[in-house]
């Protein structure tokens, strides 16, 4: 009975780099012992000292293992195929199938590590992870999980690139100011790997398709720089079942942890309630270092990294703080709270909320009558009306641009310098874009003020709108 046997592309190179051999015989046995005689290597890796099989080889004639069958003694019939499938690798027709050899290339210095090798490799592959934010976190993240082999790249942004991301947000190029950051952050991982797929939800993410997109993938990385989006996120990963790899940073200070609500604490267990608008001030008012984002990023990557592979400890459980200035990582225990209200013992929400609402964001009013704009500003002003206009920002702020006229004294004085103010005069206070200030307002208000008012869009909008000398930051 003549019948095919298919060489295992790691032994073709002991027959001469053919992958078939044809021979004759009655049984599986007899054929293969014939097939080991071409060459004594293979009948090393074939069968051992005693001339039994080797265990880790497996059988088949045609389409059934011989081990369902008669083992050894299955007979043969004319025209069968008996392949032989090296069971140390189902790596072999991996390799074969799945890899080509600009991969192997590629990811070489991954495939030399045992926590990773090919079959790692396949899982970073097979893995679809959703970044939220292409900004400063988002980055460097992308930019390391592209060159990786991360298969499946989920990008959540609606924003696009301006001069002042380019400190930080290495993703994007000078030539890609004014183009949406999803579009250039997509160009710049196809250019690392053209083999990644780059999925574009170009949106903000919101109660309403948080729990659409994130469905679709393994892992969330998130990226956000506000607390609305930092809630939701983590509400609909509980919800959902998905680890959240979290980063934040701010000035020269940073945190990193994993979310997990199946194996450890949620964000709602660390912080169960957001801070007051205003209290704790954005990048984009209270500035961050540049490199700091890189720091984050890169450990929310291989987090991530770990996760996929299912190797190493995770930061479950664990929340590990960074500061840069002091160049010192400090780890501190989170532990899961029974009466978390979305991963507790009895949660209490079981699905999306208001996340601006919950957050104290109210939308801005058109006649807000604790506002001016800065068209009204400039105009009452020219018109020499008697207003002491008070700037709520920091002194490295006042040195870049300021209203002429204007006194400073940054928000964090205002308590202790408030009898510099008198209630009886009408007040407008002022920082970068009206946050700050709003929270002076309201702290003014509470203690007795009547006429104070904030300025909307803060200094930027008076550059914006008033005096289009005056730089924006
Ligand atoms: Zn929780």
């Amino acid at each position: 009975m003549k019948v095919k046997v298919m060489i295992p592309t790691p032994l073709r190179q002991y027959v001469g780099n053919s992958d078939t051999i044809v021979v004759d015989g009655e049984s599986v046995d007899e054929v293969l012992r014939k097939v080991a005689d071409t060459s004594v290597q293979l009948k090393r890796h074939l069968f051992d000292e005693n001339g039994k099989m080797r265990n880790f080889v497996n059988v088949y004639l045609n389409e059934e293992d011989i081990r369902y069958l008669e083992r050894e003694k299955t007979a043969v019939k004319e025209g069968d195929v008996i392949s032989i499938i090296p069971s140390i690798a189902g790596g072999s027709s991996t390799l074969e199938n799945d890899f080509t050899y600009e991969d192997i290339q590629r990811y070489s210095r991954h495939l030399l590590l045992p926590e990773v090798g090919l079959g790692g490799q396949l899982k970073l592959r097979k893995a679809k992870v959703l970044v939220i934010g292409a900004g400063g976190l988002g980055s460097p993240l992308l930019l390391y999980l592209a060159a990786a082999g991360v298969g499946t790249l989920g990008i959540v942004d609606f924003d696009t690139v301006d001069f002042s991301n380019l400190q930080r947000q290495i993703i994007h190029s000078q030539k890609d100011v004014g183009r949406k950051k999803i579009d250039s952050a997509e160009e710049k991982i196809k250019e690392i790997n053209h083999n990644i797929q780059v999925v574009k939800h170009e949106t903000r993410l919101t109660s309403e398709n948080a729990l659409d997109i994130i469905r679709q993938y393994d892992i969330v990385i998130d990226g956000t720089d506000n607390f609305p989006t930092r809630y939701l996120v983590n509400d609909a990963c509980v919800l959902l079942g998905k680890p959240n790899v979290y980063g934040s940073i701010y000035r020269f200070e940073g945190q990193v942890s994993v979310f997990d609500a199946k194996r450890g604490p949620c964000y709602r267990c660390l912080y169960e309630n957001p801070p007051p608008p205003g209290l704790v001030p954005s990048c984009a008012e209270g500035g961050v270092v540049g490199v700091l984002p890189g720091t984050i990023g890169t450990l929310q990557a291989m987090e991530a990294i770990k996760l996929i592979l299912g190797e190493g400890e995770p930061l479950i459980g664990r929340l590990l703080l960074f500061d840069a200035m002091k160049m010192r990582f400090k780890e501190l225990k989170l532990r899961k709270n029974p009466d978390c209200p979305v991963c507790g013992t009895k949660p209490t929400i079981h699905e999306l909320i208001d996340y601006e609402q919950f957050c104290g964001i109210t939308p801005e009013r058109e006649n807000d009558e604790n506002s001016i704009t800065a068209e009204e500003l400039a105009k009452r002003l020219k018109s020499g009306e008697n207003i002491v206009l008070v700037d709520v920002r920091e002194p490295q702020e006042w040195d870049i641009c300021r209203i002429e006229g204007a006194r400073l004294i940054p928000l964090n004085d205002i308590p202790a310098r408030v009898n510099e103010l008198n209630t009886a005069d009408e007040i407008v206070l002022y920082c970068k874009v009206g946050q700050r200030s709003a929270y002076a307002v309201n702290f003014l208000k509470d203690i007795g003020f009547r006429k104070v008012k904030n300025l909307k869009g803060g200094i930027n909008a008076w550059a914006e709108k008033v005096d289009a000398s005056m730089p924006r930051y």
